[in-house]
């Protein structure tokens, strides 16, 4: 499960800190410290660790907490809402234009989970009651229209795709008139992704960002990744301006830095996580149910 390992380090501090009773600043330090390093060690970025630590410590140590009755219950309620802050405070939702299609656009690296989660948002957005169509612009992998074509007949949601030989900038044009003609309120692009971050690839994205103006480029990233997927998100951002992120692979090992540190670094809130290959796995990103998962 993601997260075990810092949820167990952190419950088993805090616990330590509960068995005191009165605590003194050190005992407070001495908490902060192991609380650092967990972070650090479930691949937490550096300076995000620093920050997150100097702003539970000038809340913790003050005579009003040390003195309070419960003083390791305080920091406990001071961490979770700092980590609720850090994780982006309240629930970021799916944009909605009051001029349908909303356009969500979908971008990130080759093997993240776009195409699997284009199709989970597709099967999200039907049961909400809204029709969504998706549109396949991902020319480049031999297999990536079929994938979404399979996705779509599973969904029963219509799927655009004008094949391989067209360009996406051309195929994301025409889903958009496609969608406005047959009353399909979301449009969601499914985008090539590469195994690195490549210019050309950037130029496409940004030449189908132009032309659709999206409401929402969101950006799907493994989890698994930790430090490296907050850099790629980064990177996006710098050329795309990203409205989200998409945590993918939940489900798995992950040590929880991407989550944790993905809003700090970039300034894009967490939209939603995948927790699996089946297409209702995906869930809204919630910071303050995440952070209460963490602290136990
Ligand atoms: P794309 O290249 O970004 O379009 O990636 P795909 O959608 O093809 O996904 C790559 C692989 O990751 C596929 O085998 C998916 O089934 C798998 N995958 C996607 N999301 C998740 C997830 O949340 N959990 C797990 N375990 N696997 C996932």
């Amino acid at each position: 499960m993601a997260f075990e390992g810092l949820a167990t380090r952190l419950q088993s501090v805090f616990s330590k800190l509960r068995g005191k009773g009165k605590l003194t600043e050190d005992d407070v330090n001495e908490a902060l410290r192991e609380v650092r390093l967990a972070l650090l060690e479930a691949d937490v970025n550096f300076k995000v660790v620093k920050d997150f630590v100097a702003k539970v410590r000038e809340k913790a140590i003050g005579q009003e907490v040390l003195q309070s009755f419960t003083p390791a219950m305080v920091v406990v309620d001071i961490v979770n809402k700092e980590l609720t802050e850090l994780m982006g405070g309240t629930q970021s939702k799916l944009a909605r234009s009051n001029r349908p299609p909303t356009v969500i656009m979908m971008a990130g690296l080759q093997g993240a989970g776009k195409t699997t989660t284009s199709g989970k948002l597709a099967k999200m957005l039907q049961q909400q009651n809204h029709r969504p169509l998706l549109a396949a612009a991902d020319i480049y992998r031999p297999a990536a229209i079929k994938q979404l074509q399979v996705l779509g007949e599973q969904l029963k949601v219509p799927v655009f795709t004008l094949g391989d030989q067209i360009s996406p900038v051309e195929i994301a044009k025409s889903a958009w008139q496609h969608a406005k003609e047959n009353g399909n309120d979301y449009l969601i692009i499914d985008t090539a992704g590469r195994l690195h971050i490549d210019e050309a690839l950037m130029e496409e994205l940004r030449n189908i960002a132009a032309e659709v103006k999206p409401d929402e480029i969101l950006f799907v990233v493994d989890s698994m990744t930790g430090q490296e997927a907050v850099n790629v998100a980064e990177s996006f951002h710098k050329q795309l301006e990203l409205t989200g992120v998409v945590l993918t692979k939940m489900d798995s090992d992950t040590r929880g830095g991407a989550a944790l540190s993905v809003k700090a670094v970039t300034g894009c809130p967490i939209k939603f996580v995948a927790t699996g290959e089946k297409l209702d796995a995906l869930e809204p990103f919630y910071p303050d149910r995440m952070a209460s998962r963490i602290l136990g």
